[in-house]
């Protein structure tokens, strides 16, 4: 048997607990269709699986689930000849703990499509501290790099720094040669966006308010997981033919800008997503985190916990009182 982080609704009843369920129960339910058997190790809490446990918006869609966007474990059993027991991989997205059963669990049954193999380099733990906050991040820095920005055409800002998202862009862009200026509302955590390798610390209020159209070009490029006001001032202050890339709404979902600085600046908007990232974008970016992200790097704001304190984690995740990135040891209670 396994145990799992186990979410049910029933007319206005919801619940989360820890469940024992027998293994074969993966083996027969359309909720966790797949070839391949996982053995999790690691699991992490992103925001969204905070919203999921503490049933606080519709991230579900069918019930019961099991809990966990990302995971990273050893193939216990494969029918698709791609894996083999033995095998370590990591998966993120896909719908995992909304549509498809989740990795909150010892367990998982998944498609052999959804894997990505482990770079050496990364134990499971660590993929996990990376998760989808270090993955789109990555995404974000390939876009700004294959867009033909180079470190010498000029400063990158990154909001959100202190973030997950954030903190491993900061890392990654920096340690490429771009000199990066970090937006954090954390000024307190200044030494610590320095050490990731900030060239200079920027307090985000001077982003946060509506802001003129165009305004003065400081920005050759933008990786931007704020959205709203912010997202719209990094826009007006991106130089000629300069790039920004989107892919959160930590300050609101909206986006109030005018299109004065695509139309006359000619500047690009490139929206990223991590949840249906095509397979080869996937492998190309891990194994990019791989070569080029010092996942120690994290150790400072990551927190390992056990299946068991996911329930209160996730409160404290709403309520913007973790800092850094949540590890699940599965295995631990
Ligand atoms: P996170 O760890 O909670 O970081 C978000 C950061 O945004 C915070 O640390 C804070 O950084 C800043 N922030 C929070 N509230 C803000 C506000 N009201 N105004 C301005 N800045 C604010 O979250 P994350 O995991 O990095 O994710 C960041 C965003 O990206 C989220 O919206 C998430 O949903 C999204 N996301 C999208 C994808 C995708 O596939 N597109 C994947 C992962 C995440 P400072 O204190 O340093 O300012």
């Amino acid at each position: 048997s396994f145990t799992a982080v186990y979410l049910t609704k029933d007319g206005d009843l919801f619940s989360a607990e820890l469940k024992h369920l027998e293994d074969n129960v993966l083996d027969s339910n359309p909720l966790s269709e797949g070839e391949v058997v996982v053995r999790i190790e690691h699991s992490c809490i992103n925001y969204k699986d905070g919203l999921a446990i503490a049933n606080r918006s519709p991230v579900v869609r069918v019930w019961p689930m099991i809990a966990g966007v990302d995971g990273a474990g050893i193939v216990e059993s494969s029918s698709a000849p791609k894996w083999k027991a033995g095998d370590r991989v990591v998966v993120t997205g896909w719908g995992l703990g909304e549509t498809h059963w989740g990795c909150l669990a010892q367990r998982a049954r998944l498609k052999a499509d959804w894997l990505v193999a482990l770079p050496g380099s990364f134990s499971t733990a660590d993929a996990m501290s990376v998760g989808t906050a270090g993955f789109t991040a990555m995404l974000c820095c390939l876009a700004v790099r294959n867009e033909g920005v180079t470190p010498t055409s000029g400063d990158v800002l990154v909001t959100g720094a202190s973030g997950g998202v954030g903190s491993v862009a900061v890392s990654i862009l920096s340690s490429w040669g771009y000199r990066v200026v970090a937006a954090t509302g954390k000024l307190n955590e200044a030494d610590y966006l320095l050490a990731l390798g900030a060239a200079e610390v920027l307090d985000r209020a001077t982003l946060a308010a509506p802001g003129k159209p165009l305004q003065k070009e400081r920005w050759a490029a933008v990786v931007d997981s704020v959205g709203s006001h912010t997202l719209a001032n990094a826009c007006a202050q991106t130089r000629y033919g300069g790039i920004v890339t989107a892919c959160g709404l930590a300050q609101g979902m909206d986006f109030p800008a005018s299109v004065a600085p695509f139309i006359l600046r000619g500047v690009k908007l490139i929206g990223i997503d991590s949840v249906m990232c095509p397979m080869e974008r996937r492998t190309s970016a891990w194994s990019a985190l791989a070569s080029d992200f010092d996942a120690r790097k994290l150790d400072a704001i990551t927190t390992v916990v056990g299946l068991g304190d996911v329930f209160a984690t996730a409160e404290q995740i709403l309520a913007g009182r973790v800092r850094g990135r949540t590890v699940v040891d599965v295995n631990r209670a």
